[in-house]
Formats: C-alpha cells, structure tokens, sequence
C-alpha cells in the first residue's frame, strides 16, 4: 500500500467514521480535534437510506437505536399557546421505517468508542499549517509538534479549517440559504416528555422539545436572513443578533430566549451548503459537511458524512493507497448523491419557516386535517418519500474484498470513469 498514515482533522461524526474505515482497510489514522473531548450535546438528528447500512456494517446500528430520541408528538401551536395541529414525530422528521433519531453527542460518542482503541486521538489541538511534498504532508499543529503524514482529510465542518488551508477562503464555496439557526439547551420548563412544541410565524419558528432520558430541553429557532457577517467566536453578538430576528416573539419564546442568555452551548449558524468543484488537491480532501455540507435543512448532512467517509476509505483501499485514483473515485461515487441531497434543503426549508401568516394557516390545517381524510395519510408519507429516496440515492459497494469490489462497479460506471477521464491506472483496475 502506497499512503498509509492519514492524518483526519475533525472527530464529530465524519472523522471517526472515517477513521473506523481506514484501520479496517489497513490504514493508520490520527484524529486531531479542537475541542479538548468529544464533543457532547447538540441536537437531535436522523440517520437514514445508504447510512443506515453503513452503521449495519460498522457494527453499529443497535448501538444508534439504543440511543434513539423515542420523541411521541409534535405540536403546533399559535401566539397564545393554543394547539394548531399534533403530529405523528416520524411525520415531524419525515422518517421511514427503519431511520434512526438519536442526539448528534451520542452518535459522535457511539464513533469515538468504537474507534478509540485502534486511533490515535489528539484532542485540543489543530493544524497550524501544511506543506504538501511529493512523498508526503508536512503538518505542524497548534500545539508546535511537526509530524509527516501520507495523506490529509479535513473532516472539519462547514466552516472546514483544512479547506481554508488548502483551498483558500471560504466564501466561493458557501451558498447561503437565506436563514440562519440557533439551537441552545434550556430548561424543561414545559414540562415535555418526547414532545416537541413547534411555533411558526411569518419568517421564523421557534421549538422546544425534550428526548428520551433527558431532564433537559433544547430550544431551536429558524428565521429568514440574508447573509450576515459574524464572528464565530463571539456567541454575545450572535444571541442578539437571534434576539433581534425574534423581536415581538410570543408563545414561550421569551422565556426561550432568556434561557439562551446562561446555554452552556449555544449554537448559532447561517442555513448553507458547501458546494466545490473538486474534493481534493494533491494529498488533502474533505469529507462530510466541510466537502458537500447539505445544511440542516435537508436533514442529510449526517448521513452523508457517514456514507462519504466509508466510500473514501474503501476507495483509497481499493486504490491500494494510490490518492490520485482513490480520490477520483470516491468524488465520483459520492458526487450525484451529495447533490441528490443537497437538492432536499430548499423545499424542506420552505415547511419549516414559512412566508406568510396565511402559508401557516394553510400548513396547519393540512396537517390536522389529512390524518382524517381517506388517503390523507398516505399523502403526508410522499413527503418522507422523497427523503427516503434521495437517502438510498447510492449503491455502497462492498470494498471488504477487491473482487466484490470489481463485481460491484457496473458498466454505466466503467464507461463515467472514462467520461470523466479518470487516470489510467485506476481505469486499468476496473
Ligand atoms: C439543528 C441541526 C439539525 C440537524 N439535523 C440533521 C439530521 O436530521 N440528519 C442529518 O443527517 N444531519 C443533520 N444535521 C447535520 C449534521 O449535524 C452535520 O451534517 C454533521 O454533523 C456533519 O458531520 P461532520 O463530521 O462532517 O462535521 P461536524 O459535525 O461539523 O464536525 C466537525 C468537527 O471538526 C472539529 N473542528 C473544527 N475545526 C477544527 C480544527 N481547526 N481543528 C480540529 N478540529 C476542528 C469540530 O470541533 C467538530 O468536532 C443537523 C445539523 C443541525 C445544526
């Protein structure tokens, strides 16, 4: 094998998945990342389609759904707290059979415990710079250690430190989605059990809701923006800045609001994607949200972390370590499926903070009407439909084996591979 030590920067969700695929295959992985430990909390999300059977074959799965949310209803409610419409969760998250709802810090932990003992994790540090060399990527890291390493992965999110290291500044590569989020713990004041309480009103929506085994709640809160310029270190300019978009908010909001003052997490971001020409350059690439970051909004960015993180290491084993040809084929195969992704953020988004009081009005009664209707509940299931498909939008190959890996790729690919004018080594392994 050709590169061997990878050195993966970022250990959420991507990176560890990453860093689980490459020992598999016989690579070494390091992980370094800025937070002095996993990072815990967050909020919760859904693990869907292609990701599933990745977690199946990481061994993993039973772990996620032990961890699962088990959230029952959620409610929408008006100014006054009066209740508009109860949902089926599933229906919330758009959910098939079988997807799986767990806290982001629980499934990092999940990653982080099935990898600790065959990764090197250096926690509290990051790269300060890095020089690639024909044979290797010098990287010397905050903390003044200079080490070599075969290959370099930025598996560091949507405001990735390894892109803006190699690819330069990141405003060609954001497309904002014209909203921005705020998610912070608060207290349970209302008393949720595996409830969410949803508020909608024209431009922004706030939510609080209570998982499993949590004595906590988190508040959420969507509003339209334009983009606006931040520091992302400042978490006092951006509370209010989501004070101000929420001036005159009623329902529980305020008390919502206050909580946020004393979060011990607060979380505040614009709505975007990542959108690249390429994933790579020479020795480096991106994985996850910092390569093909979907947004929240489409409800994927997990999932695709977890899928782009078991192509690249199988394609970088089935290259024998050969980055050119592993990397082209892993941007290939991952490709249509981050942008069949992606494509999910902007209607999604459209459900989720809405125009106008009548939009909501509208929203509302279909919800609480079409359960009753003949045929209203199989309506409602086309939304997950269309998740579900863009979810199972890739085949996974089965890199366990080269041969499986030759059985898996198909002719339409042999003749994409040419098409894109892969280079020839890689052609000649197909
Ligand atoms: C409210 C919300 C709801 C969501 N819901 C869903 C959902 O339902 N389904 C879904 O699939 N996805 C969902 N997502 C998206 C999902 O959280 C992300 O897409 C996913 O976490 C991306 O994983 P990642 O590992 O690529 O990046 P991240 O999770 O962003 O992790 C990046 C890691 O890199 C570290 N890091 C950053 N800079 C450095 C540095 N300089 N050096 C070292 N380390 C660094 C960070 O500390 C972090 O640990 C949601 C996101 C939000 C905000």
């Amino acid at each position: 094998m050709r590169d061997t030590t990878v050195l993966i920067s970022g250990a959420s969700i991507a990176g560890p998945a990453l860093a689980y695929w490459l020992h598999r295959h016989g690579f070494t992985p390091t992980v370094v990342e800025r937070a002095t430990a996993v990072r815990e909390g967050g909020y919760k999300l859904d693990v869907r389609g292609a990701a599933l059977d990745v977690l199946d074959r990481m061994d993993l799965l039973e772990a996620a759904r032990a961890a699962a949310t088990d959230m029952r209803t959620g409610t929408i409610v008006d100014a006054e707290g009066k209740t508009l419409a109860v949902m089926d969760a599933d229906l919330t998250g758009g959910r098939a059979d079988g997807d799986v709802e767990l806290m982001r810090g629980d499934l990092a932990r999940i990653l982080h415990d099935a990898t600790r003992d065959d990764t090197e994790y250096l926690f509290g540090d990051s790269i300060a710079s890095l020089t690639q060399h024909p044979h290797g990527v010098e990287v010397t890291f905050d903390s003044g250690t200079t080490r070599t390493f075969g290959l370099v992965i930025g598996a560091d999110g949507l405001h990735s430190h390894t892109r803006r290291l190699v690819f330069g500044d990141e405003t060609p590569y954001i497309r904002h989605l014209g909203h921005h989020i705020a998610i912070h713990t608060a207290p349970n004041h209302l008393g949720l059990d595996r409830r969410e309480m949803i508020h909608p009103a024209p431009g922004r929506t706030a939510l609080t809701y209570s998982t499993a085994g949590d004595t906590n709640a988190k508040a959420m809160y969507l509003f339209a923006s334009p983009a606006t310029p931040y520091d992302h270190r400042d978490t006092a300019h951006q509370k209010r800045l989501l004070a101000e978009a929420f001036t005159g908010a009623r329902w529980e909001v305020p008390t919502l609001l206050a909580a946020a003052q004393d979060a011990p997490d607060f979380y505040f971001d614009s709505i975007s994607q990542v959108v690249m020409d390429h994933w790579s350059r020479d020795r480096v690439a991106l994985v996850g949200d910092a390569a093909y970051g979907p947004s929240p909004a489409s409800g994927q960015g997990t999932s695709l972390s977890l899928v782009g993180a078991y192509v690249l290491a199988g394609e970088l084993a089935a290259a024998d370590g050969d980055h050119t040809v592993g990397y082209a084929a892993y941007e290939q195969r991952m490709r249509p499926f981050a942008e069949a992704n992606q494509a999910l953020a902007e209607n999604n988004l459209k459900g989720m903070v809405m125009g106008s009081a009548a939009l909501i009005w509208f929203q509302t009664r279909m919800l609480r009407l079409m359960p009753r209707i003949p045929g209203g509940r199989r309506m409602i299931a086309r939304i997950a439909d269309g998740i579900h498909r863009a979810a199972t939008a890739i085949e996974i190959p089965d890199y366990s084996a080269a041969g499986n890996l030759r059985a898996g790729r198909t002719a339409s690919d042999m003749n994409a591979a040419a098409a894109h004018n892969v280079p020839a080594t890689y052609q000649a392994r197909l």
